[in-house]
């Protein structure tokens, strides 16, 4: 057994040549203890590891289940995530977002952060890590609440960020007001095909009725009376959305920015209350 066979076996599947290696790269480092600097050194991998290698690299070909999936984990903003088909995987996109919360958040001196459709919690937990801020993430889903819950015990936050089952805003008391609201909601138009993989993915997590605007447009109504006064509300965008997102802002919301992504998208939006 050698990584070119495991390789093969991806590349079989219709997994692109690169991809394919990362994720051998990815399965070896995770179900066995083999390194870059092992194969460097020529070590030799027990037959049993290769095995368990062999057995993920199969079920990935297979399923297309992601990567992430089989292997539980998802790096996000310098941390390892768990992550089960019942949350989202967090995105390099999403690091735009959660970094300029962060730089808001200790400029400001902000202390409560709402976490719309918090999914694995990866937003909520990077903000409570980083900052002084405690934060509540939001989801309607249970079983990615419980993804949630177990993240901050894996990144040692506990009660710095917690979580509660909510549709939006519904389980949120009118008293409860926070300093910034950031969602990355779901945003896909509603018949986008996408990948093989990103079907795997929850669908309520992904897609959007409204062409991929219904989350901002219930979310932009309601944030002023759950936002402390000049608060921020901040979302990541889907492609081509920025526009429309900013016009419906407009009516409760001033200052607003837009930042591009690495690819030139606009890619997040923020404002602040009027
Ligand atoms: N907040 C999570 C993330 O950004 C989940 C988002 C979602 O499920 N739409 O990855």
């Amino acid at each position: 057994m050698n990584i070119q066979i495991i390789t093969k076996i991806l590349t079989d599947a219709g997994i692109e040549e690169n991809e394919a290696k990362k994720e051998v790269k990815m399965l070896l480092e995770h179900f066995s203890n083999y390194t870059e600097l092992d194969r460097l050194l020529g070590k030799i991998l027990p037959e049993n590891d290769w095995n368990r290698v062999l057995q993920k690299a199969e079920l990935r070909a297979q399923t297309r289940l992601p990567i992430q999936y089989i292997i539980g984990e998802s790096y996000f903003m310098g941390e390892y995530f768990k992550v089960s088909p019942s949350v989202l995987i967090p995105r390099d996109e999403t690091e735009l977002l959660v970094r300029e919360a962060i730089k808001i958040i200790k400029n400001n001196n902000f202390k409560n952060v709402l976490d719309i459709g918090t999914g694995s919690g990866c937003i909520a937990c990077t903000i409570a890590k980083q900052t002084e801020a405690v934060v509540l993430g939001v989801d309607i889903s249970l079983d990615a609440l419980r993804v949630a819950l177990d993240n901050v015990t894996k990144l040692g936050i506990n009660n710095r960020a917690v979580f509660r089952k909510s549709d939006l805003f519904e389980k949120i008391r009118v008293n409860e007001t926070f300093d910034i609201i950031i969602s990355n909601p779901p945003y896909i138009p509603i018949g986008t095909t996408v990948d093989l993989e990103v079907m795997k993915e929850p669908a309520i997590a992904l897609f959007s009725d409204e062409n991929g605007l219904k989350f901002y447009r219930k979310i932009i109504e309601k944030a002023p009376t759950y936002l402390n006064p000049e608060g921020y509300l901040m979302f990541e965008l889907g492609y081509g959305e920025s526009l429309e997102v900013k016009t419906l802002m407009e009516k409760s919301f001033c200052k607003i920015t837009i930042l591009k992504d690495l690819a030139g998208i606009d890619r997040v939006i923020y404002g602040q209350l009027n």
